[in-house]
């Protein structure tokens, strides 16, 4: 019988195998072995390494059909955290996670009108969110922050240096996706994509358990796929973008021109209470709400269809402000779209699934990100400015 060459124990070894227990949730050695294509002595070098770190630890046994115990192994959770920080307009949400992605601390604290990002003033928000917590200082692994558009310069190596951990800087949507995959144990040989709904609509895409980049961390721009070549304009200078059809300012610009919606449900005021408005009364039975919901949440599987036909995705969460309140509508719509339209759907389905905490979800991608580079580093190498 042809024997299976094992691949040797690489650099990439240590985050594959972090990977395939964080999936599994309990896997045995023996499993690993099965799963990874290591050979047994390359699996218990580095499984002996991650229990001494602490990251993962042994839980016990169970006895196998031949009556000899069989030691599980699992991620150790508390052993390290990740601090996330979503800079919004209004707001900074600020997330700590576990090792498995697990929420263990949350706040959203206003930011003054006008504040421009500080790094003495981010590292004194670090600051007093970890000591709120009381997370064991040591085993705080960084923080990662997503916001609209970058940090001025020399922002990120000065909070870096005052709170002495590494600070990295992600955008919202690829933060959400690494998030979502990372705490709902998706298995890295799944293509995984997130859409996030919020002022635009941004894609994070993980292959291979790494998020995907593109040349200039610029991948994901979801929102400026084309849906009609003769369509609305775009100030990236294409016509037709989606996101001038389907995201929440969108949305919102549509509903006021309903006049009878626009005064029902008072829409006149901020675009965000605008929105919450539409999406409330759509969940709630409003049929004219429910239509301009349901009319973007089509427009958005139009081009949700070139995406998981270019890519071959087998997974969707749709998060994002955009889909907190009525999410249901998009997932709707979005899966009977792809069930008629996506080129693999003979081959496999394709899930569409809404994000368990759509507000939130960008800033615990966030400190899920530092999780990640703290302990199955070498496969999402983060920006560096
Ligand atoms: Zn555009």
């Amino acid at each position: 019988m042809a024997r299976r060459e094992a691949p040797a124990a690489g650099p990439g070894s240590r985050a594959l195998i972090v990977d395939v227990i964080r999936s599994a949730v309990t896997i045995s050695r023996g499993e690993l072995v099965d799963l990874t294509g290591l050979t047994q002595p390359s699996i218990s070098n580095i499984v002996r390494e991650l229990i001494a770190d602490g990251i993962i630890h042994e839980i016990g046994s169970l006895d196998s059909v031949h009556g000899r115990p069989r030691k599980l192994i699992a991620i150790n959770p508390a052993s390290r955290f990740g601090i996330g920080f979503h800079l919004g307009p209004e707001t900074v949400t600020c997330v700590a996670v576990d090792l498995t992605g697990g929420v263990v601390g949350r706040e959203v604290v206003p930011r003054a009108p006008g504040q421009a990002w500080r790094g003495e003033g981010l590292a004194d928000r670090f600051e007093h969110f970890t000591a709120g917590l009381d997370l064991p200082r040591g085993r705080i692994e960084g923080l990662a922050i997503v916001g609209p558009g970058d940090l001025p310069s020399g922002v990120r190596p000065e909070l870096a240096d005052r709170i002495g951990v590494p600070v990295l800087v992600e955008n919202d949507a690829a933060a959400a996706a690494l998030g979502e995959f990372w705490s709902r144990r998706v298995s890295r040989e799944q293509a995984f994509g997130c859409l996030y709904l919020g002022s635009g609509i941004g894609a994070g895409l993980v292959f291979g358990g790494a998020l995907f980049r593109g040349a200039s961390f610029g991948a994901g721009e979801f929102g400026h796929i084309s849906i009609d070549h003769a369509g609305r304009a775009c100030p990236c200078g294409n016509r037709g973008c989606v996101q001038q059809y389907a995201s929440m300012p969108a949305t919102v610009r549509a509903a006021r021109e309903i006049p009878e919606l626009r005064a029902r449900l008072a829409l006149d005021g901020s675009e965000s209470g605008a929105y919450e408005a539409i999406a409330r009364a759509a969940v709630n039975g409003d049929t004219a709400a429910y239509a301009v919901l349901d009319q973007a949440a089509a427009w958005l599987g139009v081009a949700a269809t070139s995406v998981v036909n270019l890519l071959d995705l087998g997974r969707l969460v749709l998060t994002g402000p955009g889909v907190a309140l009525a999410g249901s509508i998009f997932a709707r719509r979005l899966r009977t779209h792809l069930d008629g339209t996506a080129y693999s759907r003979h081959r496999h389905s394709v899930s569409v699934e809404i994000s368990a905490q759509p507000r939130d979800a960008a800033g615990i991608g966030a400190a899920v990100l530092v999780i990640q580079a703290a302990v199955a580093p070498g496969h999402t190498p983060g920006r560096s400015s």
